[in-house]
């Protein structure tokens, strides 16, 4: 049996991060199986239509490398691949359940509902629809139901589940799952407008596309007691179900917007590389080996196993996904990172650089930052002169004989034909100790003078990228505004 799954997103606006992993795990799965990875659009609900919400979805799952074998784009065997176009299917299938005894009709309005929930409530029972009570199919018998429907009267189609039994099924991330079926609802399967609920539509369309796996968010786990009915009752195979765990604010909270963005283009915006975000999103309750973090989407492929993923909730840690994309821009291509460090450059008004230069600028800076768009925030001073220097840190290690120091090692900065950093590095350490003292006491004013701020990369590395002429320049400058009381 070849393995065929499927993404069965809602439009409702954005790609949302777990969506992308869940459409993510499809997919691995599917590659890793040799199989089928399909896209749905899972549209019945038309109060949530989102305009172009489609559009957004393929242009997320396609900007992460995910690739669908069938969808509305690719087409296929078994389409349409949008639920809005299969709606006569549905119908059919409810009426297959009438027939066979499985569903039925209820008249109630909306009020009538309402009601019963609070006399539900006051009694302290969980709110549930009460067949032995209210106005369908069974308390009104089929003469009157029949009159009721041919009368024009409004009518739903719930699913009828069986008293007193239990549901069972196996999830290959949670195990052997019962539920009592006191415990289940008798769910409308097609609304009065004749559109379906999501559970007659997504069981229909499993069976019909022959979805082997149904991998899928946690959240949908209580929804599944009545599928499996829904499978029993056509007398179709299940498939297997496999429930991906929660995904977790830091608080261990359910992930909400409230804390941090959901939406997958947020992160795009943000400037994360997709192949960071991927890895990052891949290692959301799932990880093929305690040692390793760091993996390309093939080797995601080669190693991925639903059961190995957890089932306790996995942690949505940005710092993480910081930490990740740092990993990530120390190990693409230098060229890669000049192509997107020029625009950004630009928009600093930072130009005239030539490429030999900004070479070594991303030699030197590219493990400081996170993103490429940091590097000219991060250093300035790489790029114009020195706007600002932090009073704080200049204050903290410019003692009263710093001057003098500096005045010293620039004269022998200046007669050195080597600027290299291990020679410029190997001139301080020797004048330091020839004083009695120690590096700190000189490096710290040296990064003040040649960068103004109190974080940067090597310093003697940085002096070297810079060069003589303005390394020297900065340092004069810089004296000769300490002895003018300038600063
Ligand atoms: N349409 C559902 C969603 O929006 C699909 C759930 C499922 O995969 O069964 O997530």
């Amino acid at each position: 049996m070849s393995v065929r799954v499927r993404f069965a997103p809602s439009p409702t606006g954005y790609l949302h991060v777990g969506g992308l992993r869940t459409a993510l795990y499809n997919y691995l799965f599917a590659r890793h199986h040799n199989g089928k990875c399909i896209l749905r659009i899972e549209d019945t609900d038309r109060t949530r239509f989102v305009e172009n919400a489609t559009e957004n979805l393929i242009k997320y799952l396609s900007w992460a490398g995910i690739e669908f074998d069938e969808s509305l784009v690719e087409g296929g065997d078994y389409g349409p691949y949008v639920q809005s176009e299969r709606f006569d299917l549905y119908r059919e299938h409810a009426q297959i359940l009438l027939e066979s005894g499985n569903a039925y009709y209820a008249f109630d309005t909306p009020e009538e509902i309402d009601a019963m929930r609070q006399r539900q409530q006051a009694a302290g029972i969980a709110p549930k629809y009460d067949r032995s009570v209210m106005r369908n199919q069974y308390t009104l018998g089929d003469s009157e139901t029949k009159n009721l429907i041919d009368g024009g009267a409004e009518f739903v189609i719930r699913l009828k589940v069986p008293a007193m039994s239990e549901v069972r099924f196996s999830d290959i991330i949670r195990g052997e799952v019962v539920v009592q079926s006191k415990d289940v609802d008798d769910q409308i399967l097609l609304k009065s407008d004749g559109f379906p609920t999501y559970h007659l539509a997504n069981v229909v369309d499993d069976h019909l596309m022959q979805i082997t796996h149904v991998i899928r968010g946690e959240e949908w786990l209580p929804s599944t007691p009545k599928h499996v009915l829904l499978y029993d009752f056509f007398g179709w195979e299940r498939p297997q179900f496999a429930h991906l765990p929660l995904l977790l604010n830091k608080d261990k909270s359910k992930l909400s917007k409230r804390q941090g963005s959901v939406a997958v283009e947020d992160y795009v915006e943000k400037g994360y590389f997709k192949e960071a975000f991927v890895n990052f999103i891949a290692l959301l309750g799932w990880n093929p080996t305690a040692d390793r973090e760091i993996f390309s989407m093939q080797e995601l492929i080669d190693n991925f196993s639903l059961e190995k993923v957890n089932k306790s909730g996995a942690v949505f840690d940005t710092t993480k996904l910081d930490w990740m994309n740092s990993q990530y821009l120390r190990i693409l291509p230098f060229s890669d990172i000049l192509e997107m460090l020029k625009p950004v450059l630009e928009k600093h008004n930072f130009v005239g650089f030539d490429d030999e230069y900004l070479l070594k600028v991303i030699d030197l800076l590219k493990e400081r930052v996170i993103f490429v768009y940091q590097i000219p925030v991060f250093a300035p001073y790489m790029f114009e002169e020195i706007q600002e220097f932090e009073i704080e840190y200049m204050n903290k290690h410019w003692k009263e004989n710093t001057t003098e120091m500096v005045k010293e090692l620039l004269q022998k900065f200046i007669e050195t034909t080597d600027f290299s950093h291990s020679n410029l590095s190997a001139i301080t350490k020797q004048y330091v100790e020839s004083l009695g003292m120690k590096l700190g006491n000189i490096i710290h004013p040296l990064r003040l003078m040649i960068t103004g701020k109190s974080v940067g990369a090597g310093m003697f590395e940085t002096m070297e990228v810079l060069g003589k002429e303005k390394s020297i320049n900065r340092i004069s400058k810089f004296i000769e505004m300490k002895e003018s009381g300038k600063i």
